[in-house]
């Protein structure tokens, strides 16, 4: 009952989104929506995003809070959408004007029916977003509030230029938090009930939510949802607001902040947080011994590639072994050794038949969240200005620029 109500929650929020989303994509001439192309609007690919799901499923705590979040809060729609206002110009003082503008001319329903989903609509850059939604006075309901004006806000600010959906939901995320902040402080009697809400919600983005882009992960050309989003916009709302001095927040609301930017200023606490490395050590490479070396190479891939991403794991031993056979035999694979002769990664490459410079990587696995160490050690094997592609393992008509 309570977790249909999230989800219900959860989905409706960004149902109008959903619409922007696609009509945005196609206005850019993407094709369909599949998961790859969702992660190439946000210019990532599959496995720092997998990486980054480990470590969130890993360090994410889920408590789960009783019914509190459902009793009536006696505060009304307004109040809140005022409170969440003072909660922004507190955090965000230069964009005042901005927040001012949307807290008195943003059109704002909260009595829509029930069954309306909620949504936040822009119409235009000569209008001001449209907020929709039921307002039943739940603590849930609150943090819908606070979550639609970080939306409207954005849109305002963005100027009808297109936002990727992960970072659209980072800004409505960071508005419930700050609104979660001014309360705590101001309105601490709020406070417990607008947590528990907050709470139950992250069982939903860290729990069915991630296991969902845990499989799409999997299956990269399979459909794109827009419930792919949450997880990692969670994660990184919550990481932008605990670090305001590593982040620009203004940039989150102004929609300048890249997700790759995300990604890369948080590469230590990433690699912090991320699994240890439970491989064992590895002796150095034998110099008259190959053979033994060779297949000890084989053997690392083979256990970077166990329960990992991108189908390789599932693949026929057969056909595994001669695809890692046949790069070895011409110096095309290469596997990563650590500090503490761990592997930590590996990858194999084509060089273009044409263009020596183009390299079209066939293979990159860092499960423990060595992705720019990988990178890295790869960058001293290629030409200096080589181009580096990355191929998606289950389709053939599609590569990427790798970084
Ligand atoms: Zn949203």
């Amino acid at each position: 009952m309570k977790r249909d109500r999230s989800e219900f929650y959860n989905g409706i929020t960004d149902n109008s989104h959903v619409y922007f989303a696609k009509m945005s994509i196609k206005s850019l001439n993407y094709s369909g929506y599949t998961v790859s192309e969702w992660l190439s609007l946000h210019d990532t690919h599959t496995t720092i995003v997998a990486t980054l799901l480990c470590v969130l499923m890993n360090t994410r705590s889920m408590s789960h809070s009783d019914d509190e979040n459902l009793f009536p809060l006696h505060i009304s729609a307004q109040d809140v959408w005022i409170l969440t206002s003072q909660a922004l110009l507190h955090t965000l003082p230069d964009l005042s004007r901005e927040i001012k503008f949307i807290r008195d001319n943003c059109r704002a329903v909260f009595d829509a029916p029930p069954m309306n989903l909620p949504y936040t609509l822009c119409r235009g850059t000569s209008e001001v977003p449209f907020v929709s939604m039921s307002f039943q006075g739940t603590a849930a309901d609150a943090l819908c509030v606070a979550h639609e004006f970080g939306h409207a806000l954005q849109l305002h600010l963005a100027r009808g230029r297109f936002i990727p959906p992960v970072l659209r939901e980072i800004a409505a995320f960071v508005a419930e938090k700050v609104l979660l902040d001014l309360v705590q402080k101001e309105k601490p009697e709020l406070f417990a009930p607008l947590y528990a809400a907050w709470q139950q919600d992250n069982t939903i983005y860290f729990g069915s939510d991630a296991e969902l882009l845990k499989d799409a992960l999997r299956s990269p050309e399979g459909p794109y949802i827009y419930r792919l989003n949450y997880p990692l916009a969670r994660y990184f709302a919550d990481e932008i607001h605990a670090n305001p001095t590593q982040f620009d927040l203004e940039s989150v609301f102004r929609g300048n902040l890249s997700l790759s930017e995300c990604l890369s200023r948080m590469q230590s606490q990433i690699r912090a947080a991320s699994m240890n490395n439970y491989l064992p050590e590895v002796p150095e490479a034998e110099k008259d011994r190959p053979a033994i070396n060779a297949y000890r190479s084989l053997g690392m891939m083979a256990l970077l590639d166990i329960d990992y991403w991108q189908g390789e794991s599932e693949k026929s031993i057969e056909e595994y072994y001669s695809a890692r056979l046949a790069h070895m035999q011409v110096q095309t694979a290469f596997v990563v050794i650590g500090n503490e002769r761990k592997p930590i990664g590996y990858a194999m490459w084509e060089t273009d038949k044409i263009d020596k410079n183009v390299i079209h990587l066939k293979r990159q696995a860092a499960p423990f969240g060595d992705h720019l160490y990988l990178q890295k050690k790869l960058q001293t094997l290629f030409p200096e200005n080589a181009k580096i592609y990355s191929h998606h393992t289950r389709s053939a008509r599609r590569e990427q620029v790798a970084w």
